[in-house]
């Protein structure tokens, strides 16, 4: 077990994009009725004393409310990432995130980012107003894993763990233990200043930034959900509409209603592409893809409709 001091020289780059652990409240209390992405990045790691007189920077990259990330902001926060990667003098990337889509944002990261230092997204379920803020401690806890000897890979440090961003998913509305990551668990944890850790890092073999639309123009992929009751009236409008790409939110372990597979398999046909992901909450589809249906594994269905629309832009990897 190594001490959280052990480091790596060189500075770490805190990348801002908003969300609660930049938000505020009137009301110290308040866990709910806050705007998130209210303070500037250099504002957030200033008020975190614990970090005074490490290398770091800060640069605002967005300043949003998670819920609205964009694909033209996921390209525009890769590259940024791409070339405060290259500096030599820089040890790894923070990326401050709202929690709501911080698992797509980790897992788009992990599929395009090539080999090279650590990318550590963090972010917090409680505003900085709050008395509960678990922003200051898990922003300590990123900086700590970018600085950390043989750290890589694109990963989150939240709640005193270390997930691989490829596996990571939002489990919890409102608790601050608010992310898993199905039977894989966590990397490592961090405690009382210590890293411990229980798997290697996560291979970093991205496809790069070639191949995607800087405008974020991706092919249009939605995501349906199979539920009692379910049809194929709304996957007919989608095919009719236009749609490339159908993630469906399955049950259980990859089952469709009848209803909807009927739909599914006109769309099929009808040259749109489908993928399925399940919707529960603590782990994916066990078991292939024995019924002709292709599955997603182990990936949320947010998670599964950016595989899917990286497909269709030929970055298959
Ligand atoms: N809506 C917020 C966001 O994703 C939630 C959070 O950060 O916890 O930006």
């Amino acid at each position: 077990m190594a001490s959280i001091h052990a480091h790596i020289d060189g500075t770490v780059v805190i990348l801002g994009t908003g969300g609660t652990v930049a938000g505020t409240a009137a009301a110290a209390a308040d866990n709910v009725g806050y705007s998130a992405a209210q303070l500037g990045v250099a504002q957030l790691v200033g008020a975190v004393r614990a970090l005074a007189g490490l290398p770091l920077e800060t640069e605002q990259v967005a300043q949003i409310d998670s819920k609205d990330m964009t694909p033209a902001l996921w390209h525009e926060l890769a590259t940024r990432i791409d070339v405060h990667r290259a500096r030599p003098g820089v040890a790894g990337v923070v990326v401050t995130h709202g929690t709501d889509t911080l698992e797509e944002t980790a897992y788009f990261l992990h599929r395009v980012l090539s080999p090279g230092k650590p990318v550590v997204l963090t972010a917090a379920m409680r505003p900085a107003t709050s008395l509960q803020a678990d922003g200051p401690q898990n922003l300590c806890d990123a900086v700590a894993v970018a600085r950390w000897p043989g750290a890589g890979g694109v990963v989150v440090a939240f709640g005193g763990r270390v997930w691989a961003g490829s596996e990571l998913r939002k489990v919890h509305s409102y608790r601050i233990d608010a992310f898993g990551s199905g039977d894989a668990g966590a990397l490592a944890v961090l405690e009382e200043g210590r890293l411990r850790q229980f798997r290697p890092w996560p291979p970093c073999d991205g496809l790069g930034l070639a191949q995607l639309p800087k405008d974020g123009t991706w092919p249009w992929v939605e995501v349906v959900t199979s539920h009692a009751g379910a049809g194929g009236r709304g996957v007919e409008a989608l095919v009719g509409a236009g749609v490339r790409g159908l993630v469906v939110a399955t049950t259980g372990n990859g089952t469709i209603h009848a209803g909807l597979i009927a739909g599914l398999e006109r769309a099929r046909a009808s040259g749109v592409h489908v993928l399925r992901a399940s919707r529960c909450a603590f782990d994916g589809i066990v078991g292939g893809t024995a019924d002709g249906w292709p599955d997603a594994g182990g990936l949320t269905p947010a998670q599964a409709r950016i595989e899917l629309s990286l497909r269709l832009l030929g970055a298959t990897g």
